[in-house]
């Protein structure tokens, strides 16, 4: 499917420390067609998703391609005080449902602590400015 290819192309791009690979390199570790993977990335490109450059390798020509927006990286560690993440009940929880989120008190106790807790450090971070103003 053209989707998971274009999602393959960006998670690998996503991953490249560069932030770029060569055309070719990208076949290879996708084990798929050129013409499939060319294709995609010119879809991608009218997108605005990537930029191909001409690039010379080895006196073979092929693309650098460049991954133009960075997915931001979500850190697990910012959602984990989401009571759903250790719950005994997921399974059986969902809308509709005798147990779900809507009626949850362990949901909204923990929303309520991030809530607080994010509250806490936007105090502390504006006393922390005030302070630097009079130093
Ligand atoms: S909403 Fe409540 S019951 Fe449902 S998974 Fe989250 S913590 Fe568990």
């Amino acid at each position: 499917m053209p989707e998971e290819l274009e999602e393959k192309i960006l998670s690998l791009l996503q991953n490249s420390p560069e932030g770029f690979l060569l055309q070719s390199e990208l076949w290879k570790s996708l084990k798929s067609g050129s013409r499939e993977v060319s294709r995609s990335l010119a879809k991608m490109e009218r997108r605005s998703l990537v930029k191909r450059e001409s690039y010379r390798e080895g006196g073979r020509k092929t693309y650098k391609v460049i991954l133009l927006k960075k997915r931001p990286k979500i850190d697990l560690s910012d959602v984990l005080w989401c009571s759903c993440f250790t719950c005994s009940d997921l399974s059986r929880c969902g809308m509709g449902q005798p147990i779900n989120p809507e009626m949850c008190t362990k949901l909204s106790m923990s929303l309520r602590n991030e809530y607080r807790k994010i509250e806490k450090e936007n105090e502390q971070k504006k006393a922390e400015s005030g302070k630097d103003k009079d130093a």
